[in-house]
């Protein structure tokens, strides 16, 4: 048998990421390799730092995209703040919360949980009891934005009481970056990753990261030597820093980094402002499908994401069935739940250039013909229309 050349058939990507990626980023993908320490590499280096400054709102010097994908980002936090033996309090309400204890763990800390239910946002009472009970606690981390369960934390809040005991914070904005609003210096977020392939539409494959000058100064003067050589900050700033005198550290993944740009580009372009309304205005739309359906969100409303709806699949209904059958007819994927709610929610993503009002009808129309088609306790035929008079 001769294997053949590759071509993956055309999905629309509404689950929990990675999101339809725009063909303009595509395109920009394919435009030829340079040298990565080629001076017109590095223009476009200094170019793509400017506008992750206005994607996170921060004027932090130090904000670059990691070559790996968001949990790349989410290590670097880890492995470069947290020294061994530091107390740091990991705010869970999901999975990727529990990711954050295990990097914790993993860099010699010990991690002090604050756990709040799967599905709702984190509760700042509970962090602060959390805080009182550890005076020593050096770091809080936090997820901004729970794909897991499609709930939004006070991010504000969180990093404030976390200062008032002279923590530093940790905050994952892998779903909320150009999805919802997100103020990394107005906030005062010290290490803050994310990811390109949600709400900013490109591949998969990197994690824009920034730090304030706090968090810079942490790593500086840290006892230890970072546990991960890769990840070592204090290494990476001889690339990604600023100034002539650039050193390879590794050969930077050049063409994930021009789709980069390009969704960057693109982001500038709305405006983001006009990004996070987007993502709202579709989400209030695609939520007035589903409850005219009967779905139940599962997160209580005031905590919901809006790129990312999570919803209880009607009783008696085999959830992977539906899934699949989106898929194999409509070329439509939608997210299943995760650990404890395996089984029990979809997730559907509205993320980045897959938040339009097409997919929102298309999303809906499908998902009632086949709950339709099964006989499912859901009401038909009415939740596109329902959607519809949202856009009027
Ligand atoms: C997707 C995601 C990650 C991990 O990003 P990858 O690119 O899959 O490594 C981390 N945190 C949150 C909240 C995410 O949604």
């Amino acid at each position: 048998m001769t294997i053949q050349s590759f071509h993956p058939p055309v999905r629309t990507l509404m689950g929990p990421g990675p999101s339809t990626v725009n063909p303009r980023i595509l395109e920009a993908m394919s435009r030829p390799t340079l040298g990565h320490l080629d001076p017109v590499f590095v223009t476009m280096m200094d170019e793509m730092k400017v506008m992750l400054r206005y994607a996170f709102n921060t004027n932090n010097e130090l904000t670059m995209p990691v070559s790996a994908p968001g949990s790349a980002g989410m290590e670097m936090c880890f492995v470069n703040l947290v020294e061994p033996g530091d107390k740091v309090i990991v705010c869970q309400n999901g999975v990727f919360g529990g990711r954050m204890k295990e990097n914790v763990e993993r860099s010699g800390g010990s991690a002090v949980m604050v756990e709040d239910a799967w599905g709702t946002a984190v509760d700042p009472d509970k962090l602060r009891a959390a805080l009182q009970a550890n005076p020593d606690a050096k770091v809080v981390a936090f997820v901004h934005a729970e794909t897991s369960t499609g709930a939004i934390s006070d991010a504000k809040t969180i990093a404030a009481l976390a200062h008032e005991h002279g923590c530093l914070v940790i905050a994952d904005t892998v779903t909320s970056l150009a999805g919802s609003p997100l103020l990394v210096d107005e906030w005062e977020l010290d290490a803050v990753y994310s990811g390109t392939q949600k709400c900013l539409s490109c591949v998969p494959g990197l994690s824009p990261v920034t730090f304030s000058k706090a968090a810079i100064e942490r790593v500086t003067t840290r006892k230890s030597k970072v546990q991960s050589w890769f990840l070592d900050l204090n290494l990476i700033l001889g690339y990604w820093g600023g100034g002539s005198k650039r050193a390879y550290h590794h050969t930077a993944p050049v063409n994930t980094l021009y789709a980069l740009h390009e969704a960057l580009v693109i982001l500038q372009e709305e405006g983001l402002e006009n990004s996070w309304a987007r993502h709202q205005k579709n989400h209030n739309a695609l939520r007035a499908g589903f409850e005219a359906m009967g779905l139940q969100f599962v997160v209580p409303e005031g905590e919901r994401l809006p790129q990312l709806n999570a919803v209880s699949v009607p009783e008696g209904v085999d959830e992977a069935a539906v899934r699949s059958i989106l898929l194999k007819e409509y070329n439509l994927e939608i997210g299943a739940g995760l650990g404890a709610m395996a089984g029990k929610i979809w997730r559907v993503g509205l993320m980045g250039y897959a938040s339009s009002q097409t997919n929102v009808l298309f999303c809906l129309g499908a998902l009632d013909a086949v709950l339709s088609s099964m006989r499912a306790p859901i009401i038909s035929g009415v939740a596109v229309d329902a959607a519809r008079a949202v856009y009027k």
